[in-house]
């Protein structure tokens, strides 16, 4: 889990990774360093900490020159964070150097070998295995040695290697991390994502797993494990280098937040066509739903508390039974699943460790899947049976907002698809939920609209070490993912419990002026809340509602009330989530946290 960057061209490589090492840093940032081939062989910066000090080290690229280079900004997962344990890491004869994203599973026992073969090792990663291997199979063939190495590696890895005896070549090579080809005129590139490529070339191509590139100035030429050419296909990437700019937003993270009315428009808008719904190809047969039996769906972190709250509307409008499951614990969980479950996999990035893991068991075992995805030919979109894209654009903080609505989104115009087309709704219901669907943007505005209130609300519910959040059934839903919003980016503790439950054993923590967030927008149930408000009031707490306008009698039973627009329950998530998202923002601001990058996470969790 790190952003890795290449570059081969006629000009100086350093600035130019340096740039793609800062669209990439949202992706882990714990140190950071780029590798230079010029006519001296190979020159290396490396730093613990962000970018800024690499590019101060380095004078931001100037003080080393070279055309053909990587780079790399680390997540550490083997060894501290530390100057050595940065990548780039050199061969021990200076010739090689490699940048790694990924996990070496079985790197002890290769460091062994290579160690009683007298190979010294400088860090204490597992990546250090790989340069060494590829020095050990050198003789004379750049190509052959890294072929030979990757024959050695398990687990995943997207790697770069530069050699100091082929200036003007890079090779990158991919196995279950991802990696992208950037195809330039007299310069070509590599990087973990797109948003480092865009504001040079527009024109990608995908690496497959198993995958190895030969990247030099004139072109890329790709093959397979067996040295055989591999054809790829060129995609075209649309989206706008501003999109991936901040756009004048103090945080991405504010910036993201404010662009959800846009993002669920364009999620949504190219689905419903006048009275229609259409799932881009992933069209499905009335037979194919009906065979279904079973739906689980399966995700990580805040895609997982969409999955919880898109559940409702997929099991009430399909009448089938839904099951939420984290994909971390439906790897090893060896489920029931047949060719009548259809699995839904939602992820921001498309490339999920450990989502990726619990699909691939899950179609072992027949199941059908849909994938839920923000990035084009990632990972999940290309394993899985069907994919809808959620049109969300780049999301660049690392505490994600418009990926966490548009997956509800898309959630949302399954549900009514897969009812629709096995006949389970009445025409005029279909349409009022159809027409509730398309307002869905414009609710979504009317709560950001309230921004100006937050900040002040913010100051006083987050003024304590921990924070509760209750609610009921879909308001519960949203209580978790509002709790891990305020967890990941403030650091005050959050934790979300089922109001009911509250009575159980939460209540003992309730003291003199705890803050409590009471979600009570469910308008059938909101009453069974309000005695849960009542209850931590007479304790001492201090308590912040969230209801639905309308709903003036919350007023008598909470310190502090949010009015959350009205639209139909089934989709009241999206919108009750709103002024959470910003309620954690301003608590962070008000903090002085670092929002867009918080300690010890990265964006794209492409590790187990
Ligand atoms: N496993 C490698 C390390 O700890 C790479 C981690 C990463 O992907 O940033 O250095």
């Amino acid at each position: 889990m790190c952003g890795i960057v290449g570059f081969t061209g006629k000009q100086d490589a350093a600035p130019i990774l340096l740039n793609g090492l800062k669209k990439l840093e949202y992706r882990g940032y714990d140190s950071a360093g780029i590798a230079v081939c010029n006519a001296g062989g190979i020159s290396l910066a490396k730093v613990s900490g962000r970018i800024a000090r690499l590019c101060e080290k380095t004078d931001d690229g100037k003080n080393m020159p070279g055309f053909t280079g990587i780079g790399h900004t680390r997540w550490a997962t083997h060894g501290a964070p530390t100057d050595i344990n940065a990548h780039p890491h050199m061969s021990c004869d200076g010739r090689f150097s490699v940048v790694h994203n990924g996990i070496i599973e079985n790197y002890m026992e290769l460091r062994q070998e290579l160690s009683s073969k007298g190979y010294i090792f400088a860090s204490e990663t597992d990546t250090e295995v790989i340069v060494h291997l590829i020095e050990m199979y050198y003789k004379g063939d750049f190509r052959e040695a890294v072929m030979k190495a990757a024959s050695r590696l398990e687990g995943s890895y997207a790697l770069g290697v530069l050699c100091a005896d082929c200036p003007d070549r890079l090779i990158a090579v991919r196995e279950a991390s991802p990696l992208i080809l950037g195809i330039g005129i007299g310069e070509n590139f590599f990087a973990s994502d797109v948003t480092a490529l865009v504001s040079h070339t527009r024109n990608v191509m995908y690496l497959d797993d198993g995958e190895f590139a030969e990247l030099s100035p004139k072109g890329i030429s790709v093959f397979d494990c067996t040295g055989a050419s591999v054809h790829k296909k060129i995609s075209h990437i649309n989206w706008s280098i501003e999109a991936a700019e901040k756009g004048g937003f103090e945080h991405f993270m504010l910036k993201e937040i404010m662009e959800q009315p846009r993002a669920v428009e364009s999620t949504i808008s190219p689905r419903l066509q006048q009275n229609d719904i259409h799932l881009d190809d992933s069209d499905f047969s009335p037979e194919e739903l009906k065979s279904i039996q079973r739906i689980i769906i399966t995700a990580c972190g805040s895609a997982y508390y969409a999955g919880c709250a898109g559940k409702t509307a997929i099991e009430k409008l399909c009448r089938l039974p839904v099951d939420v499951i984290l994909a971390s614990e439906l790897r090893y969980a060896e489920p029931q699943i047949d060719e009548h479950t259809l699995l839904i996999v939602l992820s921001q990035s498309g490339e999920t460790a450990d989502t990726i893991a619990a699909m691939t068991e899950c179609k072992k075992l027949g199941a059908k899947t849909l994938a839920i995805v923000n990035v084009v030919g990632s990972t999940i979109a290309k394993l899985a049976d069907r994919t809808l894209y959620t049109w969300a654009g780049p999301e660049i903080a690392v505490a994600t907002t418009k990926g966490y609505t548009t997956q509800l989104a898309v959630l949302y115009i399954f549900a009514l698809y897969a009812a629709k087309t096995m006949k389970l709704l009445s025409r005029e219901e279909y349409l009022r939920l159809l027409d509730a669907l398309r307002s869905l943007p414009k609710k979504i505005q009317q709560a950001l609209d309230m921004n100006p209130l937050l900040p002040k609300l913010a100051e006083k519910y987050s003024s304590n070490h921990s924070v509760f959040y209750i609610g009921r059934n879909s308001d519960y839903a949203v209580a978790l993912e509002a709790a891990l919003k305020m967890k990941e980016i403030s650091y005050i503790h959050a934790e979300a419990y089922a109001a009911g439950e509250l009575k159980h054993g939460t209540i003992a923590l309730i003291d003199e002026g705890q803050p409590v967030i009471a979600l009570c927008c469910n308008n059938k149930i909101w009453e069974k809340t309000a005695n849960n408000i009542v209850e931590v009031k007479t304790r001492g707490a201090q308590v912040l509602a969230l209801a639905s306008k309308g709903n003036r009698a919350v007023l008598a039973q909470a310190d502090d009330v949010i009015f959350i627009p009205q639209i139909d329950p089934m989709f009241q998530a999206a919108v009750e989530i709103i002024p959470l998202q910003l309620l954690a923002y301003h608590a962070a601001k008000a903090k002085g946290c670092d929002i867009d990058k918080p300690k010890n996470l990265a964006k794209s969790v492409t590790v187990e």
